[in-house]
């Protein structure tokens, strides 16, 4: 991740997208490493538009990251997850859509 540059504070996440500048060089790093699963979201979806990302992704695999949003993904405690859950006990309803989305996952290859 690189530093981050000073942007209007009425930029839109659609500005940051399909930029040739990484997302993430324009935000501050806090929201690639943020405990918020919210903002973390919103970090993947910046990572969507990225003309690194499957590189960036290569990368964090290969670096085995630790944590943060890598390529679009989610890595915590050094696994890549579908998405982190906010702290307390997760309800039925949360755990089941997490299960739909690892078998998506699962179904497609994704790790
Ligand atoms: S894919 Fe990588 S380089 Fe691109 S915005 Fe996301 S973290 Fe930054």
């Amino acid at each position: 991740m690189l530093a981050a540059i000073a942007l209007a504070p009425d930029t839109r996440d659609d500005d940051l997208i399909d930029r040739d500048t990484p997302p993430c060089r324009l935000v501050s790093d806090d929201l690639w490493f943020s405990d918020d699963p919210t903002e973390l979201e919103r970090a993947k979806a910046l990572c969507t538009g990225c003309p690194l990302r499957q590189a960036c992704l290569a990368g964090a695999l290969a670096r085995r990251e630790y944590c943060g949003v890598w390529g679009g993904e989610i890595f915590d405690r050094g696994s890549m997850i579908a998405r982190k859950r906010p702290r307390g006990r997760p309800s039925k309803a949360t755990l089941a859509r997490d299960a739909e989305i690892a078998a998506a996952r699962a179904a497609a290859g994704v790790a």
